[in-house]
């Protein structure tokens, strides 16, 4: 019987088995595929997310990991130039299959299990089910299998709204290597981004997920527009996108992490910060006497930043183009909302503090 049974071995459960591993808990991650393997994922990092690292027993990202940083961003509308901003923080540009492994690494090297390969079935109680039959017993289960996992559905909750995103590497030339792209008016609730890595760039879009929208047809033509000749590969997958994560156990064995629980700022679509606190964050409820209950508490201001990014996008799409044309130009604001709201905390906005954070930047350019 081990202690905990991690289910992903993503950035949740990577960082959850780091760090139980590291207490001399017994753990065993349990992944479907084999490391190092593909994630659909822009790769964008922010500073709070390496400083995370780097204050747990993850550690720092090793610097061979970061293909590109850049502290320029570029927000459009149709094309159009919104502002361009130049922010204090750099926003770091990883390969998610070589991050995610680097942190299996990181796992592996503690000394503990894993399990490579095996879907997990189903849960009955403490018993964790696998494709070959193999049962596997814990005193906790970790669900960290991402946003179509199969932990979500033991925890009594409505399903967490999805949307769904499109990606593809294109070659550098075809988009400008200085600056993060982030397009804001193709869709209702949702963006397109350019994320330049050296040779290449990671180029691709979300929103939620409408199943009679042509993603394929309608990326194709945008790559095209850039002036991509390339026949590239595309590769699409789910991230949870609105409310609807309150609850992120079964009140009994089962804690819920990241995209699993529901875990996405739905401002800017990152996910690796929140996996990797919502693991870190499992874990260490796990060293407690009541788990259930630590956990609870722990992911508390998670689920309210998650709720705020929710408000706050909703708002945003509902009054798009005003707003736009009110940010136009806007770049100290818009830099301060990268700086602070972006790259440092979690969302910890109300839109008071907003709206008076416009003015000063607005009025004095502080
Ligand atoms: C198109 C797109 C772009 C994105 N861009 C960014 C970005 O630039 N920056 C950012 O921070 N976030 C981004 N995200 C979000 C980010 O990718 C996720 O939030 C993050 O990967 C969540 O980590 P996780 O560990 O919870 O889940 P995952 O990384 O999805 O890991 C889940 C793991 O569970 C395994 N698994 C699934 N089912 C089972 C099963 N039944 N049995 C065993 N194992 C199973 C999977 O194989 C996988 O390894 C993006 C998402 C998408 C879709």
């Amino acid at each position: 019987m081990y202690d905990a049974i991690i289910i992903g071995g993503g950035p949740a459960g990577a960082s959850a088995g780091i760090y139980l591993a590291d207490k001399g808990k017994s753990v065993c991650i349990i992944d479907k595929s084999t490391f190092p393997r593909q994630k659909t994922c822009g790769g964008l990092l922010t500073v709070k997310t390496l400083e995370l690292m780097e204050s747990s027993p993850i550690g720092k990202l090793d610097s061979s990991l970061v293909l590109n940083r850049i502290n320029r961003v570029s927000l459009e509308n149709r094309g159009n130039k919104i502002a361009e901003m130049r922010c204090q923080n750099d926003f770091y540009l990883v390969d998610r299959l070589a991050f995610d492994n680097s942190l299996i690494e990181k796992y592996r090297a503690k000394g503990s299990d894993i399990t490579e390969g095996k879907a997990v079935r189903a849960i009955k109680d403490n018993i964790v089910l696998l494709s070959d039959g193999t049962e596997i017993k814990s005193k906790y289960i970790i669900g960290a299998d991402g946003c179509k996992g199969v932990t979500q559905k033991y925890v009594k909750r409505e399903p967490v709204a999805c949307a769904f995103g499109i990606e593809a590497e294109i070659p550098a030339k075809y988009v400008d290597n200085s600056a993060l792209l982030l397009e804001v008016g193709y869709f209702k609730d949702g963006y397109l981004w350019h994320f330049p890595k050296g040779d290449y760039a990671t180029v691709g879009f979300a929103f939620t997920y409408n199943r009679d929208f042509d993603y394929i047809a309608w990326f194709k033509s945008y790559l095209n527009s850039l002036g991509v000749t390339e026949d590239l590969k595309l590769k699409g997958a789910f991230l949870p996108y609105g409310m609807g994560s309150s609850t992120v156990t079964n009140g009994k064995n089962l804690l819920l992490t990241g995209d699993a629980a529901g875990f996405i700022d739905a401002v800017t679509g990152e996910g690796t910060y929140y996996a990797i606190l919502s693991g870190l964050a499992a874990a260490e409820s796990i060293m407690t006497s009541k788990p259930i209950e630590a956990y609870k508490k722990r992911t508390a201001s998670i689920i309210s930043s998650v709720e705020k990014s929710c408000t706050l996008v909703n708002k945003f799409y509902d009054n798009r183009e005003a707003l736009l044309n009110r940010l136009k130009g806007k770049t100290r604001f818009l830099s301060w909302f990268c700086d602070v709201q972006v790259s440092r905390n979690i969302y910890d906005f109300s839109l008071t503090k907003l709206s008076a954070a416009y003015m000063k930047y607005k009025l004095f350019g502080k």
